[in-house]
């Protein structure tokens, strides 16, 4: 089974594939130093350990909210 990244629509790779955690969705990361564009952003919510990833489509609706 093949899963897409449903921001930018092409295959994902298991190894730079993360999870939004607004809508759930799988999409792509590259680590800081490679090449390509990231399909999300990271943030870090304060009280959960760990980094957590936005997708580039609610990251944006998150920041048209905000304004
Ligand atoms: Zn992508
Ligand atoms: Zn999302």
């Amino acid at each position: 089974m093949e899963e897409t990244c449903h921001v930018c629509g092409k295959p994902l790779d298991e190894i730079c594939a993360v999870n939004c955690v607004v809508c759930g969705g799988k999409v792509h990361f590259n680590p800081a130093g490679s090449p390509g564009n990231d399909c999300c952003g990271v943030v870090t919510q304060i009280g959960a350990c760990g980094l957590s990833f936005v997708c580039n489509d609610c990251d944006e609706k998150i920041k048209s909210r905000e304004r």
